[in-house]
């Protein structure tokens, strides 16, 4: 399978790669009392050697410029890369409330699944949503990442020679 078949095909979300959620969750415990917040990225399953189709969130994408204070993460839409294809979000709650708060159901519309990690940030205190902010159910699923060196440096070039073929 080529990289334009790659980044085209409509891929569905299988789960969370364990080592990716656990990096969130220790981010979380590391910016408490402030919120943590990034983007979610995906990768194909076949690429982290499973047989199916569709794709596993891998990677988190903290987006400089986000505003973090104990009450609310601002995120700048403008500082948000434009190649940048995000499934959706993950966010904490330093309150331990996990439930979309209203500002949260606003921005949810953006992705199609939305993590939230409430303090004290056990590896049960997260839940995801659907981007209405309705209980979602999301795996977990135990893969091994590949080095993210070579992994996430698809570049333009790459893309416009992929299309030359
Ligand atoms: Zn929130």
């Amino acid at each position: 399978m080529g990289l334009f078949d790659a980044l085209f095909r409509s891929s569905e979300i299988l789960g969370i790669a364990e080592e990716t959620l656990e990096f969130a969750l220790e981010s979380s415990e590391e910016t408490h009392p402030n919120e943590y917040m990034g983007f979610l990225r995906g990768t194909e399953a076949d690429r982290l050697d499973l047989d199916r189709d569709g794709l596993v969130i891998t990677d988190v994408l903290v987006v400089p410029g986000t505003e973090t204070n104990s009450v609310s993460a601002t995120v700048k839409t403008n500082q948000i890369p434009n190649d940048v294809k995000a499934l959706g979000s993950i966010h904490s709650h330093p309150n331990g409330v996990i439930k979309p708060s209203n500002a949260d159901l606003d921005t949810f519309g953006r992705g199609s699944v939305h993590i939230i990690i409430g303090a004290p940030y056990r590896r049960t205190d997260w839940k995801a949503f659907d981007s209405q902010g309705k209980p979602a159910t999301l795996n977990v699923i135990d893969v091994d990442l590949p080095d993210t060196e070579d992994f996430f440096d698809f570049t333009q070039a790459d893309i416009d020679e992929e299309l030359r073929r």
